[in-house]
Parts: C-alpha cells; structure tokens; sequence
C-alpha cells in the first residue's frame, strides 16, 4: 500500500514514522519545507521524546509526486489543507482514499471539493508532538486514533483503523466520530483560544476566577450549535471532560500558544471557535463569545504580524 503523508510536520511525520516503522505500507512525506524534506533524504527522520529513534523514510514537495496513492494522510494546517489539495491533485485516484486528522472542524466541505465522500475518512487524535528542527520531531504525548468513512465505504475506513492500530497509533474505527471531532474542538476552542490571549498555561487561566463563566458560555454555544447539527452533547459532560483535560495538562502552552505566541505564526482560529460561529448563522443560534474570541486571535495575529 501506498501512503503519502500530506503536510509533514510534527503530526504528520509522527503518523508517517509509525506506518513506515511497523508496517508494510511504503509511506512518502509530502511537505514545502525545503530543508526538513533534504535532512529527512539525506540523514533520515530523528525521532525524539517518547520514542527515540532514526527512520529511513522519503520526502519530497507535493509537486513531485507522482504515483497514485492507496491513501493520504492530510495532516497540513487547517489553512493550508485547500491548496495541498489542489496541489496533489494528480495523486488522486478513484481508489484513493483520504484520511483527514486535522484539529477543528469542516475540513470534510474541503475535501469533498476534490473527492467523492465514499473515499473521505474523518478522524482526530490525541497524540503530541514537535518539531525541534527540520527532520527532526519530538512525540510529546502518545494517544489514540479515531476514524469513521463520512461515505458509505465503512469497509475502507475500519482498512485504514486496522493500518493506524498495526503501526502503534492505537487507532479504532469510530461510528460517531463527529462526536470526538466536536469534544476535542471544545477543548481547542477553550484551552488553546484563551491561553494564547492571556498569554498563560492551561492550569494559570483555569484557575482564575473569571474563568469558569467564560469557559461556561463557550461551551453552552459549541453544545448548542452542535445539537442542532445532530451531534449528542451535553454540555455538563463536556465541560467534565475540558476541566479534566485541563488538569492533565496545567503546566502546558497549548499548540495554539506555541504557534502565535513563540512563533508568530497564524492560529487555526476560523477552524475552531470561527467555525461554531459559522455554523451558529445558518442555524440562527447567537456565539458571541466565540466570535469576540475569533476576532480577537485575527487582532493578536495582526498585532503580532503572524505569518
Ligand atoms: P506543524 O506546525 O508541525 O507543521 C505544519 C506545517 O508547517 C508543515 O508543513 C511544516 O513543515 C511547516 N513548518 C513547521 N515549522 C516550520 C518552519 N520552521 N519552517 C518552515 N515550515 C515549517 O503542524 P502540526 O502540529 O503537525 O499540525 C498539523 C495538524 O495536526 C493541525 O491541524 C494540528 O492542529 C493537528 N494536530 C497537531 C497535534 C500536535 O501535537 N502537533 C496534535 C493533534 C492534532
């Protein structure tokens, strides 16, 4: 099996590592970070943190590839998803299928632009990791797989669940996976939106004292809006598992803070509390809070000159 990785950052070349590791699949990284894909050819891919080791494994720019692929991990920004697409246009086949793990939501809408959605595969994970270099990536966190065909090819989606477990992702099909999708988004759309503007770590904004009725009024509209697009959720479960998650991870920056705060690059904001707020009009239930909260991640990266 042929499996490209689209987007081979810290993620990608996480779930690369493993599939090229433990599998049969030939897996290719696809990435426009010139020197991470040269260090990658010439000296391997250096895998540090939870795992220490070096892999063999071929990189190269969307734009080389040329053989068909059996399957491709999407695993760009969310920004940047439409124009890797349209860029490994030619590596699309009527058989190939496609994997999205991104953080946030509607990156489906994207991908059925150049797809059918038998061949779309939804998924998230909990696994974490860096890059401390090009070629070089930190796993920070194990974690888990979830994946669900949004087609009817659910005999293709629970191939590419058995491929991510065989690899040591600890992956499972999922038969609602919309659910996982919408809970991690809440725990983006809370942990990673306001530590990046009060600039603190999970545990510091957690425990403040205003923080329980911003949280609070983020989760009633994500809850909200997610019902009324069929998904089950509730919002004192959620917010159960956000404060949950949350104590885990009090000493952390969030991956949000990491990029806008130490790095000065643009956030996935429109794909996280942006996009409840999207999905909010066309059901007519207000998201203030998650709108200021938008808006003022745009202004930060104004401010800041994210790139
Ligand atoms: P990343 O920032 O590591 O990589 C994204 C892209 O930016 C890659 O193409 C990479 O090559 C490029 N890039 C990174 N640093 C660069 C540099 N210094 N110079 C030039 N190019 C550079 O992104 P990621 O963390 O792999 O995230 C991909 C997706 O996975 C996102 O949707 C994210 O939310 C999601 N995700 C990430 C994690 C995590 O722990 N990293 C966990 C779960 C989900």
């Amino acid at each position: 099996m042929l499996v490209y990785i689209a987007g081979s950052g810290a993620m990608g070349s996480t779930i690369g590592y493993h599939i090229e590791k433990n599998t049969d699949s030939r897996v290719i990284l696809l990435d426009y970070w010139q020197d991470h894909i040269d260090k990658i050819n010439e000296n391997g891919l250096m895998v540090s943190g939870k795992v220490e080791d070096k892999i063999k494994i071929k990189a190269m720019r969307p734009e080389e590839a040329e053989e068909e692929a059996d399957l491709i991990v999407v695993m760009t920004k969310s920004m940047a998803l439409e124009a890797m697409m349209e860029a490994i246009k030619g590596i699309i086949g009527e058989k190939t299928q496609i994997l999205c793990l991104l953080n946030g939501m509607g990156h489906e809408k994207i991908l059925e632009k150049f797809v059918d959605k038998n061949q779309i595969n939804m998924g998230v994970t909990i696994w974490a990791a860096g890059l401390t270099g090009p070629g070089q990536i930190e796993i920070t966190g194990k974690g888990t797989i979830d994946v669900q065909n949004i087609g009817d090819d659910e005999e293709n989606g629970r191939k590419i669940a058995r491929l991510l477990d065989k690899a040591g992702l600890g992956a499972k099909y999922d038969n609602d996976v919309m659910f996982a999708i919408w809970r991690k988004v809440m725990v983006n759309g809370t942990m990673n939106s306001m530590t990046s503007l009060m600039e603190c770590t999970i545990g510091e904004f957690f425990d403040s004292s205003r923080s329980k009725d911003i949280i609070s009024e983020l989760v009633k509209e994500f809850t909200e809006v997610g019902r009324a697009e069929g998904i089950d959720l509730d919002k004192k479960e959620m917010l159960e598992y956000i404060y949950k998650t949350a104590e885990e991870a009090k000493d952390h920056h969030p991956s949000m803070y990491q990029d806008l705060i130490e790095r000065n690059r643009k956030t996935e904001i429109d794909f996280i509390n942006g996009a409840v707020v999207e999905k909010g009009k066309a059901h007519n239930i207000a998201t203030p809070y998650n709108k200021i909260v938008t808006q003022l991640i745009h202004a930060k990266e104004d401010i800041r000159g994210a790139k």
